[in-house]
This record gives C-alpha cells, structure tokens and sequence, in this order.
C-alpha cells in the first residue's frame, strides 16, 4: 500500500519559483513540503537578472548579500554592447549605473544583480532547506491529484525507489514551469502565440574573454549583421563562464545539428578558445494562463505566464507570484485569512504579468531594418551612414529593454478586492521610469528610516501600520480592529517629513508583502471594515470597489 504523507501546502517544483515560495512559507513559519523530479543540478543556464524586487524579497529572508557574492562580481560592468560581431563594428552602448554593488538608490534599498540560475536557485535551495517547516523532496515527481473536501490527495513517486505515494495537502501550488500538465488537467487554458520563434542557447566556458576582443567587458553583446539581429553572448559569471544565444526563426533546429565551431568562429572571432558545455534548445512563448487557480490549486511562474528572456522578466515576475501567494496562503492556515485572499491572488498578479508579457514580446519581435543591416559591415561611406543610424536607432528604442523600473517596481494592483481605493489618480510610470507612491495596491516605496534600514525592512510578518506626524493614537482603532480578529498588526511611528511626504497620508496601512492596503489622513469611519477587506473576509462597499476600477482604466 502506498504511504501517505500529510502536509498543508504541497508545492510541485523545485525551481526558483517553487523554492522562493517555500522560502517565504518557512520564513512565516508555515509547513509545507515540495516535491522536486531532479536531483536539484542545474544542467544550463537560465535566468540571470535578479531584478532589484526579488533582491527586496532577498532582503527580507536574509540572503541579499549572499546574491550579490554568489554573482557577478560588483566591478563588472553591467553594459550592454551592440556590435556587428565581436570582432567587428561597435554599434551602440546602453549603460546600466543601476546594476551591481552597494552604492545606494533612491528608490530601492537594493540595486539589480547578475546572478544566474546556476548560482541563485543553490541559494535558495539552501534558504528553504533552513526553515525546520519546509520538507525538500528531490527525484520525487508529482504525477496526479484529486481534489478532496479538504483540499487534494496527490500521488508522487520517489524516483530512488520507484514507488508511488500519496500525500494530502490542504493547497496544491503548481509551480512546475512550461512543461506542466497540471493547467490542461485543471482547463485552464493558455492565452497567446505558443510559439514566436525557436532558439539555440550555447553554454560556454572562454576564460577572459575580453582579452581577445576590443569591444572591453560587458554583461551582453548584441550582434547586429547582415545575417539577422538575433544573436547575443552573455557573461554569467564575470570570469569565464557565458551564454550564447542564437534565434533560429521559424524553425525548429536540432541541438546536434548546430555547428558550433562555425558559429563561435563568425559571431566571436577566428582564435578565440572556447570549451563548449552544453547546447539548449527553447521556444519563444508569448502566454498567461486564462485562470491561475482551480479549488484548492494555485499556479505560480512559467506554469501561467512565458515570454521571451529580453529584458530578463520572467523568473523576477515568478518570484512575484511566489510572494503574493504565500502570505495569503498562510494567513488562511494561520486562521486570519478569509477566503478572499486567495480569489484575490490572480486578481492582482494576471494583470502584472499580461503587461510583463506584452512588453517582452514586443521586445523579442523587435526587428532593425535588413536594408541598413546588409551594410552594416562594409567599410564604406553608406557603411558608415547605417552604423551611425543603427546607433541612434538602439539608443532611442532599445534602451527601454534594460532599463525597465516601471516594471520591476512599478507594478500595482489597482483591481483588487482587499485593496482599498482611496481616489488618488495612479502615477504616470513608463516601463523604464518608476515614480514612487504609495497610493493603495503599490509596492510601499523606500526610504532609509535609520542608518541602513529601508521602511522595506519594517514590512513582512503581518500588516503594519505607519504613524507619521503625530498620528499614532489615531493608528489604536485599526490596531483594536485587527486585534479582535486575531490578525497580526504592528504600528510603527515615523518621525521624519520627507517620508511622511513620500507617503502622503498620516496613516498607511502595508500588508505582509509590502504593498498598501489602505491610507488615510484619520481613523477609517469602519476601521472593522478596512481590517476585514484586508484579510479577504469580507467584500469592499460597492462605491470603493467602482473607484478601483476607474482608477485603472485611467490606466
Ligand atoms: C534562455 C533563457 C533566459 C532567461 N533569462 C531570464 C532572466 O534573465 N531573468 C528572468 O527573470 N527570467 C529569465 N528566464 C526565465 C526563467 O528561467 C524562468 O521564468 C524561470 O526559471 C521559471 O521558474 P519556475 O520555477 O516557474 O519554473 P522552472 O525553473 O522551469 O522550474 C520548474 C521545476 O519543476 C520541476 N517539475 C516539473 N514537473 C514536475 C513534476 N511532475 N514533478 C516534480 N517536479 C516537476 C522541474 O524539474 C523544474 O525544476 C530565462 C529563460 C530562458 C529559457
């Protein structure tokens, strides 16, 4: 017979997604157990930007510094070069000041670092492995479930043993990428093109590249020529180890049939010694799941949403899953979390990754003239002309692809059902501008309160409450409120002008994942209500609830 196992959050997949997840589960304190069919090895590199938000999420498990040694070194530049090839023309340079090291931003307490997958997903495997809630099963694969009046029963099979088991879990979170069967068993279904292009990605190991080039060091080199604008190298480790990708179209080109040799010797140079590890194949996707959520199964990360790698959203976009999730999915099992909150989860996050989605498309379908291409490389007059056009052209137009802060910090959730409106227009940010705000359902924004300590570092383990200018007695009627139901909430006063004018009212109430619920210049007339919208219990007043709306239409 086969064992049961019991655990209150079943978590498929052992990828950042999933392990973030289980981070900021154990983090909170609450049981879970993920199951993993590798061994955990990562064969080839995937991500490499960990955008300055998941270093926030960093942050507040302890690991940030961590990151930052485990990547890039912090002297590395973090440029982007456009060339013809790595021997050829410069094109273009897009500089990136806000990647990298220490130095402070104004707007994160976290700069933006190069961490690939390879070094990252080790580190946070060894965050969840820390936390005594969280049970990491690897070479265990998921292979069914059926859902039960107290959640899912599912059958995994220990992949050292071979024998099947099963293990009953309140909440079944899926977050076992692109290839997961776990929506089409649920109907749900994929939105958008299944397939742009196909793609060849070429893991290398050339010690010292830069020695054999005049382009100097970069963290990417984009190559421009007569044969296509597809083709990119990507430091990953800042000493020897690098990601050539190459766009094959329409079609589908078999690992074995890429001739290496030919294409290090065209895109990089005739002498340059390389070690070629491994070659992997991938499909461009442009899709969001039409639902994240089926009973008690949640979605998280390339199982709803895929992209293209351009401008390195889509495991930081997963990672913001991970975190909306988990604190709704503990409040639940903590008892103070209605069923709201989990309604909420797709609600907030679809909308945030339709807009990743369509900017990464439209980043990857991107196409520079084949006119002024063909003649990129001649060392002539018209030569000369189409580099100097090209350059305006990537200057204009591509710096938008690598400098993209309304993104990564901008994101807001202004159609939720547990945020309160309060009828504030939303700022005007762009993809690459953030304007900070903490109008209801933004990322509450930085500031340093005390040497090295952000307002980030203030938020996390339930809701607070900030006081500024004097109004902590006001802050006892949310404070009472939230008591009588049992849901954590701290009040801290702040007494500092600049950041009560960053903030803008005398009381902000912040969730467990640092974004505003509600705000107000008084006691709410119902702090009841404010507190029970909040935590998903009950629904906003139908006039609060239009606002939202309106608010993101103006959108
Ligand atoms: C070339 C390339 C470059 C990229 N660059 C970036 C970048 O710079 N920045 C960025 O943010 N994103 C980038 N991405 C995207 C990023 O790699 C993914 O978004 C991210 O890995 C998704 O994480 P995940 O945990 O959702 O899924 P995955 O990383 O795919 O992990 C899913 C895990 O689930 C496991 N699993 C699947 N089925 C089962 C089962 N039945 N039982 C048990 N386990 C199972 C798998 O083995 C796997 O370990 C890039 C992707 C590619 C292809």
């Amino acid at each position: 017979m086969a064992t049961t196992h019991e655990t209150p959050v079943l978590i498929v997949g052992a990828g950042p997604v999933g392990l973030g997840l289980a981070a900021d589960l154990g983090w909170r304190g609450i049981d879970c157990m993920v199951v993993e069919q590798g061994d955990g090895t990562i064969v080839h590199p995937r991500a490499n930007t960990v955008n300055s938000r998941t270093m926030e999420f960093c942050r507040r498990w302890g690991i940030a510094e961590q990151v930052r040694q485990a990547g890039t070194p912090p002297d590395f530049p973090s440029n982007i070069v456009y060339a013809t090839t790595l021997q050829g023309y410069e094109l273009a340079r897009i500089d990136r000041p806000t990647y990298g090291g220490h130095k402070p931003l104004p707007t994160t307490p976290e700069r933006s670092q190069r961490c690939n997958q390879l070094f990252f997903d080790p580190i946070l495997r060894e965050l969840a492995g820390s936390f005594p809630s969280v049970t990491l099963r690897y070479r265990c694969r998921f292979e069914s479930f059926a859902e039960t009046q107290d959640g899912v029963l599912a059958t995994v099979r220990d992949l050292a043993t071979d024998k099947t088991e099963t293990i009953a879990a309140r909440f079944l979170v899926a977050c076992c990428g692109g290839q997961s069967a776990i929506p089409k068993s649920l109907g749900i279904r994929m939105e958008g093109a299944a397939a742009i292009s196909y793609h060849l990605n070429v893991f290398l190991k050339i010690p010292e590249l830069w020695n054999h080039h005049d382009k100097g060091k970069a963290a990417f080199y984009f190559f421009v020529n007569r044969d296509g604008d597809g083709s990119s190298l990507i430091e990953l480790d800042g000493r020897e180890l690098w990601r050539l990708g190459l766009d094959c179209g329409p079609t589908r080109i078999a690992p074995e049939k890429l001739d290496i040799a030919a294409t290090v010797r065209r895109l990089l140079g005739p002498n340059v010694p390389y070690e070629a590890i491994s070659v992997l194949p991938w499909t461009c996707r442009s899709i969001v799941a039409d639902r994240w959520r089926g009973g008690p199964v949640l979605l998280a990360g390339d199982a709803v949403h895929q992209h293209g790698p351009t401008g390195g959203f889509g495991m930081n976009t997963g990672m913001g899953d991970a975190v909306d999730v988990a604190w709704k999915l503990a409040a639940c099992l903590d008892g103070w979390g209605g069923a709201g909150l989990l309604d909420s989860y797709q609600i907030e996050r679809r909308p945030v990754a339709q807009r990743i989605v369509r900017e990464a498309t439209d980043n990857m379908e991107y196409e520079f003239d084949p006119a002024m291409r063909a003649v990129l490389e001649d060392a002539t007059p018209e030569g000369e002309a189409a580099r100097r056009r090209m350059r305006e052209e990537i200057v204009t137009n591509r710096t938008r692809v690598f400098v993209s802060d309304g993104i990564v910090l901008g994101y807001r959730y202004d159609p939720s059902p547990i945020v309160w409106n309060d009828g504030t227009p939303p700022p005007r940010d762009s993809i690459s501008t953030y304007v900070p705000t903490a109008r209801p359902g933004s990322r509450a924004p930085h500031a340093w309160v005390a040497d090295g300590k952000s307002t980030l570092d203030l938020f996390g383990k339930g809701f607070l409450l900030l006081a500024f200018d004097g109004a902590a007695a006001d802050a006892n009627a949310l404070k009472r409120a939230a008591a009588s139901r049992d849901t954590p909430l701290r009040v801290v006063a702040i007494d500092d002008p600049a950041i009560a004018a960053l903030y803008q009212r005398r009381l902000v109430l912040v969730r467990p994942d640092g974004h505003v619920a509600w705000r107000g210049d008084a006691a709410p007339a119902d702090p009841q209500a404010v507190i029970d919208v909040a935590r998903g219990v009950s629904a906003r007043p139908a006039a609060n609830a239009q606002g939202a709306a309106d608010a993101a239409a103006v959108r």
